[in-house]
Formats: structure tokens, C-alpha cells, sequence
């Protein structure tokens, strides 16, 4: 199965899967992490991005299309992929239509993770408070200047997915307000 877990910042998309990686032997795509990856690292990738990803705005399609494609065309999934943070925009999303596409794959589901915005903005705080009392590095995006424009992405270019994928009939919506422990079960329901 390939599913993508769709929400704004803080829905719990990374938590969740995490979980289906150890339960369904699936495997996660995250273009965050890949692009925090190529930060690290200091390519030559991670120097452009990381001005655009420290401010919350949205590296560019062709950059991210690119990873993903490396991604899939360069191992098989056994369990299947579970796409988080991607795609992030219509361009994305077509483009992660065509590359399934070619490689004789598709997507089998969308699950939304719905959560209000004043719960986002205190779970990315929470989850700076966290890594700083456990003395682990803070994200340069977890502030609320950050959040409000990683927000604003969201409403503006990735939103707009939610219809697209209704639409394709693909589209399931799941309270990301309830416990880890509930979100999941309800992820495990749709994907039987
Ligand atoms: P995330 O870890 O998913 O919250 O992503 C962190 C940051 O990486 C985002 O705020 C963007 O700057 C960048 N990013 C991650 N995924 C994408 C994507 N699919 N398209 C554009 N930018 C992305």
C-alpha cells in the first residue's frame, strides 16, 4: 500500500509514520527529513533550501519532486511508502501521480489528519520545549514567526490537495485531535 498523510505542521504525521513503519513494515518518505538530511550533510541542495525552510516557506517543486523520484526509483518498498510532508502542492501531487504511474504503482489511499490551529501552534512549542529540556537540537522552524508562515503555506498551497484528492475518491479524514494511540487505530481501520 502507498498512503499519504496529509495535515499542517504539527498534526502528527512524522508520529504516525513512525508507528506504521514498525507495525506495517512500511517506508516513510519524508521530504523534511531528507532536506534537513542534505542541511546537515552541507551539500550544495542543503545551503539553498536552508534560508527558504528556517523562514517556513516552501523549497521549490522541482527540488523535492526530485528527491522523492530518487527515492522510488532507487529501491522497492516492501510494506509500501507512506508519504509525509509530501506533496505539499498541486505540482507535487501530479507529479507524484505520474511517477507511481511509471513505475507500475499507485497510491491506495490519503488520509488527513485534522487538527484545529490553536493546537498546532502549542504542539510545536511543546515539541521545541521538549528537544531543548532533553538537550536535543530545536528545529530552526519550530517559532512562531516560522509557524505562522509555514501555516499560511499551508492554507495557500497545500490545502487545496484535500479537494484534489477527494475528488480522485482517495480521500479519508481522521480526528488528529485524539490520542496517539486513537489516531493510529483509526489509520490501521482505513487501511485494513
Ligand atoms: P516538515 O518536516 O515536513 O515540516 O518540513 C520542513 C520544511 O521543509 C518545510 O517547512 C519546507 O520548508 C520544507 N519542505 C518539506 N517538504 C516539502 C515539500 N513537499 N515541498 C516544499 N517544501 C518542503
Amino acid at each position: 500500500m502507498n498512503i499519504i498523510l496529509l495535515g499542517p505542521p504539527g498534526a502528527g504525521k512524522g508520529t504516525q509514520a513512525a508507528r506504521l513503519v514498525d507495525s506495517r513494515n512500511m517506508i516513510q518518505l519524508s521530504t523534511g527529513d531528507m532536506l534537513r538530511e542534505a542541511r546537515t550533510s552541507g551539500t550544495e541542495m542543503g545551503k539553498i533550501v536552508a534560508d527558504v525552510m528556517d523562514k517556513g516557506n516552501l523549497v521549490t517543486d522541482e527540488i523535492v519532486i526530485g528527491l522523492i523520484r530518487e527515492k522510488l526509483t532507487s529501491g522497492t518498498a516492501a510494506g509500501g511508502y507512506i508519504f509525509d510532508g509530501f506533496p505539499r502542492t498541486l505540482p507535487q501531487a501530479d507529479a507524484l501521480g505520474e511517477l507511481l504511474a511509471e513505475l507500475g504503482q499507485s497510491l491506495d489511499a490519503v488520509i488527513e489528519l485534522q487538527v484545529k490551529d490553536e493546537v498546532l501552534v502549542d504542539r510545536i512549542v511543546g515539541r521545541a520545549e521538549e528537544a531543548r529540556k532533553a538537550g536535543q537540537p530545536v528545529r530552526a522552524d519550530d517559532n512562531a514567526e516560522s509557524l505562522k508562515t509555514r501555516l499560511m503555506a499551508y492554507y495557500k498551497q497545500t490545502a487545496p490537495l484535500i479537494g484534489y484528492y477527494y475528488a480522485k475518491g482517495k480521500l479519508t479524514s481522521v480526528d488528529g485531535l485524539a490520542s496517539m494511540d486513537d489516531v493510529a487505530a483509526s489509520l490501521e481501520k482505513v487501511l485494513g
